[in-house]
């Protein structure tokens, strides 16, 4: 079928531009591959969402968003998109469900979290290496573990699991945090071991992880640390791969696209974390949408 735009996933930024596109009186397909929210979906308590004092489920803003452009006619399609032809008129999305058609395509695919790239790694997901507290730290209640990262989110996922296990090391590779100031404190409350200039170089297990071997980035010396999780929060990689070569992309893969979230290919608008820009964040996504959505409607009208 042929939309008139097509939203490649359903994250806070894929959602708005649905709504607003789909608001528009324009017809209007959300492929999203697993379920909506995206990343957001991930999180427990967002608190910087404005609209709500008391700080809301990610899960549940992520419903919401999507029942909201619903009710104005967007439609949710579980797909995996596998490929796509965006210089095609109409341009074509190839994924698991069939081929679907837009005039205008959104991408909205977001980023997905780094890996440490270490042997075993992908063996050991689920059995001691986890990259999203929120998710995961259930399985590691009254447990020991450790958080490699220094940002934002290493930060908040050790604070987080340091309400659950019984110990929690932060792994950083410098002397200073990236994240911000404001967590320093609450790390020392919350009893947070801070391992600085460590880097984790290998993975101990047997069925399941046992501990890591840690380098000082300063002396090279190893060392040993036991523990029944790593939690892997050192930042995360743009999803658009399917993409390379269509648009333009900077060096790290994010689509290069400025606030009309035009890429540099006619009728193909980046929104939300996979754009290129300075604050990746929920409330900045939903803008993007707003503004992709207003564009891909000026777009669709001179290109008739
Ligand atoms: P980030 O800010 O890029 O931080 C990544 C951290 O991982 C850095 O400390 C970095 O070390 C470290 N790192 C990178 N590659 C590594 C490697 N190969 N080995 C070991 N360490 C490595 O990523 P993020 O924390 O995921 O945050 C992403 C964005 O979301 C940021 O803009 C952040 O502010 C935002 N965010 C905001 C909130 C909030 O406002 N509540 C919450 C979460 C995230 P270096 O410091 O040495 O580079």
């Amino acid at each position: 079928m042929l939309y008139d735009v097509i939203v490649v996933g359903g994250g806070p930024g894929g959602y708005t531009a649905a709504l607003y596109a789909a608001r528009s009186g324009l017809t209007v397909a959300v492929l999203e591959k697993l379920s909506p929210g995206g990343q957001m979906a991930t999180t427990s308590q967002i608190d910087n969402y404005p609209g709500f004092p008391d700080g809301v489920d990610g899960f549940d803003l992520g419903q919401q968003m999507a029942h909201q452009a619903e009710k104005y006619g967007a439609k949710t399609i579980l797909a995996e998109v596998t490929g796509a032809d965006l210089a095609a008129s109409p341009k074509v999305l190839h994924t698991s469900e069939g081929d679907f058609q837009g005039r205008a395509v959104i991408l909205a695919t977001g980023a997905y979290p780094r890996e440490l790239g270490l042997p075993d790694e992908g063996g050991l997901r689920g059995r001691g290496v986890a990259y999203c507290a929120t998710c995961d730290g259930m399985m590691y209640r009254g447990k020991v573990v450790a958080v490699n990262g220094g940002g934002n989110t290493a930060v908040e996922d050790a604070l987080y699991l340091s309400r659950l296990c019984a110990k929690v090391y932060l792994i950083h590779r410098r002397d200073q945090l990236r994240a911000s100031a404001v967590y320093r404190k609450a790390l020392d409350e919350q009893g947070v071991e801070i391992l600085w200039n460590s880097r984790v170089t290998a993975l101990r297990h047997e069925a399941k992880l046992t501990g890591v071997e840690l380098e000082d980035t300063k002396t090279g010396a190893k060392r040993e640390l036991a523990c029944d999780g790593l939690f892997v929060a050192i930042g995360r990689v743009p999803d658009t791969a399917l993409f390379a070569g269509q648009v333009d992309m900077d060096e790290a893969g994010y689509l290069k696209a400025d606030e009309t979230c035009r890429t540099s290919l006619p009728g193909v608008f980046a929104v939300g974390d996979v754009r290129t820009k300075a604050v990746r964040q929920v409330v900045t996504a939903a803008a993007d949408g707003a503004n992709a959505a207003h564009f891909a409607e000026e777009y669709l009208m001179n290109n008739v």
